[in-house]
């Protein structure tokens, strides 16, 4: 039996084979994947971890790709994505639980009209939920992790289990469940979070997230392909020389090419896709980006996006830089 053939009689999803990764990411890079499957239920997600268990194929999990580059190779392996289909959420007065393919806008939007608070600083992120909180994502000095109690989540051999908020080791945008099954590692797929919200006006609430994404909009290259923020921001480098796109900016780097990827004229921390760039371009600028910094504050940037290899490894992208 064939690849295809095995993986449609397990009943894992939708199943597409050589599917270009640049449909699957904000960036609009990468190239194929031998399999890009979408469950729609935890147990054909858990069925399809088997599967590449059994036959040692490499997958990674992925949301929306609004923080991912993939490899101008693709992927030799699965790619398994939680997104529409596996998307909702129910509400049981302030307790909101949210399945991992959910897309956060329309989760916070209609939280608000609820009266539920404390997703207003995600107004805009263009993720999934599950992705949110692997990424531990946020905005305005604040984190999904704020309002989390309890992550479900599977393993590699198909088991499910509940973390608390402490055990999901949230930090500065990262937490447990990052690179989820990288090769190697226990890794652990997102299915479900659920989150305590507060109680507010809806009418207040409607005001905030119209502000919060009035000032992203102004802001943000929103109409050229990006990743959100490139490079992370870290604490010691703040401290010293402030935000990441303060940073590069002063270093003046706004408007630096590689290929078709540019460091945006709007934001010197988002890098934008003129149309036909690489992954190669976009590692090589960022390589630039970073050396360049270095020589003049003596501090070297990490990046925020991740990078996913041919073999499916996921790492910081500023760890592959050229
Ligand atoms: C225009 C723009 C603006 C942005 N603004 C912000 C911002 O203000 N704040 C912010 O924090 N981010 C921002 N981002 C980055 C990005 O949107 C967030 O990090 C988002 O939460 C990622 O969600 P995703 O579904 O796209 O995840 P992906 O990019 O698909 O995946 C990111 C990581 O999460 C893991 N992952 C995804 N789903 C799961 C799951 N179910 N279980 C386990 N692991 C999983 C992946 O393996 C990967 O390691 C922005 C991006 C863009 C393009």
């Amino acid at each position: 039996m064939n690849f295809e053939k095995k993986l449609r009689s397990l009943s894992v999803g939708e199943v597409s084979l050589e599917e270009p990764l640049k449909n699957h990411c904000s960036w609009k890079i990468g190239g194929p994947a031998d399999a890009l499957v979408e469950p729609g239920t935890p147990e054909e997600a858990a069925r399809l971890l088997l599967f590449a268990r059994e036959e040692g194929l490499p997958l990674i999990v992925i949301g929306r790709g609004t923080n991912l580059l993939f490899s101008d190779r693709g992927i030799r392996g699965i790619v398994l994505k939680l997104g529409s289909r596996f998307a909702g959420w129910s509400v049981s007065g302030r307790t909101v639980i949210v399945r991992s393919g959910q897309w956060v806008p329309r989760l916070v939007r209609n939280l608000a009209e609820g009266g539920l608070s404390g997703l207003e600083h995600a107004a805009g992120i263009p993720g999934s939920f599950g992705g949110l909180v692997a990424m531990n994502g946020g905005s305005l000095r604040r984190s999904v992790s704020d309002n989390i109690l309890f992550v479900t989540a599977l393993s590699r051999d198909g088991g499910v289990r509940q973390f608390s908020r402490e055990e999901c080791a949230f930090s500065y945008r990262t937490s447990l469940f990052q690179n989820a099954l990288r090769p190697g590692r226990k890794g652990w797929i997102i299915l479900e979070a659920v989150l305590e919200c507060g109680e507010e006006d809806p009418s207040t609430l409607r005001r905030e997230l119209l502000r919060v994404l009035a000032e992203r909009k102004g802001k943000f290259p929103l109409k050229q392909p990006n990743c959100g923020s490139v490079f992370t921001n870290a604490p010691e480098i703040y401290a010293e020389a402030g935000a990441p796109g303060k940073i590069v900016e002063e270093t003046g780097l706004k408007g630096l090419r590689a290929g078709d990827a540019q460091v945006s004229s709007l934001h010197a921390n988002f890098i934008v896709n003129l149309g036909g760039a690489t992954a190669r371009d976009v590692l090589t600028l960022m390589g630039e980006i970073r050396r360049r910094v270095h020589r003049r504050i003596g501090h070297w940037l990490a990046s925020e996006v991740l990078y996913a290899d041919e073999e499916g490894n996921l790492v910081p992208a500023s760890e592959r830089c050229l």
